[in-house]
């Protein structure tokens, strides 16, 4: 089987989007909040068949974990009280889509953070979504000010609360940010990516991982600058007298393979051990083209793992499938529950 375990739901019905401007243009006041985007089924389909389903069937890959538009969370925008009445029809359409196409969608939730408001506020939605809705992750943003990194650090005792509720729920977070509204950065070209690598950094640094034995996350985007850098990282752990990284890290901290170039998969692939890579594509997302040095779609990030020779079929069996088992622990349960089944 083929798990992509990174897309978000990037091809909403036009009357989704218009809904969260007006809800963002009532911010101040409440009395002109409009009412909940009334999208039928078939406007869902219309929009969905020919983006991520046309993919999926193209590429020959099973199953999505599958999220809210991660650029549009918006945490920085309005309060708290409007992050978890957005999060919350996010998280809904998401399940929309799953019990649409329970053979192709396995649903991952946002969280209705806020900068500055302590994350256990996101627990009870975190829990309807995984109890209620049979989620099987979360996205948690490190930076929900958007660009400006107002937050503690995700090693600060500041999230220790929502931790705590992942470990009890058996739920992985993708360290994922949001749009930034700094404009020295570009939302997907370099605020991904520093909040990738800044995220690795904080791991290494700190000790939440004794604290946090069975807490795992995953960064995305190929683990923004660390692969590339696996030396640096090294380096500066040994001078830290910190342990190797294997040891510090690689117990709870897994990358996906969201690279859109084969000379960077193979980076990634001989720096990383493969029991800590997870198949993602993040389609239809940051690079919607086709790369004319291989006439193939830049997101296809099938096609570098098929051609790699520098993974035996052993790793790429567990990159395809058996890390996203063993990372996501409910996922296996929701595959036998939703009837997926490998196509090949
Ligand atoms: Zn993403």
């Amino acid at each position: 089987m083929i798990i992509d375990c990174h897309g978000h739901y990037t091809s909403e019905p036009p009357a989704f989007i218009e809904f969260r401007k007006q809800q963002i243009a009532a911010f101040s006041d409440s009395s002109k909040a409009p009412a909940p985007p009334q999208i039928s089924d078939d406007q869902i389909r219309e929009k969905l068949e020919p983006a991520q389903l046309k993919f999926q069937r193209e590429r020959g890959t099973d199953v999505t974990i599958f999220s809210p538009r991660a650029s549009a969370m918006g945490h920085h925008v309005g309060d708290a009280k409007l992050s978890a009445a957005w999060t919350r029809i996010c998280n809904d359409m998401i399940h929309r889509i799953v019990n649409l196409y329970p053979k192709n969608f396995i649903g991952v939730c946002q969280l209705p953070q806020t900068p500055g408001v302590p994350p256990e506020n996101c627990i009870p939605e975190l829990e309807r979504c995984v109890k209620e809705l049979g989620f099987v992750g979360c996205n948690l943003n490190p930076d929900p000010s958007g660009g400006y990194w107002k937050e503690p650090p995700l090693t600060d005792k500041w999230w220790y609360p929502f931790y705590e509720k992942m470990v009890e729920l058996e739920v992985p977070a993708m360290v994922h940010v949001t749009g930034t509204c700094n404009p020295a950065f570009h939302t997907t070209g370099s605020h991904y990516i520093n909040g990738d690598t800044t995220a690795f950094m904080q791991f290494l640094t700190s000790d939440l991982f004794k604290d946090f034995p069975a807490l795992k996350f995953i960064i995305p985007h190929g683990g923004g600058a660390a692969p590339y850098h696996w030396g640096r990282y090294r380096g500066i752990a040994q001078d830290m007298k910190r342990p190797p990284l294997q040891e510090l890290l690689l117990r709870n901290v897994y990358f996906d393979t969201c690279v859109y170039h084969q000379p960077g998969i193979d980076c990634m692939t001989k720096v990383i051990p493969s029991d800590n890579i997870l198949f993602a594509s993040e389609m239809v997302g940051a690079v919607k083209g086709i790369d004319p040095e291989t006439g193939h779609y830049f997101d296809d990030t099938r096609r570098y793992i098929d051609a790699s020779t520098i993974l035996s079929a052993a790793d790429k069996k567990k990159i395809f499938e058996s890390n996203a088992l063993k990372v996501y622990p409910r996922l296996a349960k929701q595959i036998q529950k939703q009837d997926i089944a490998a196509s090949a």
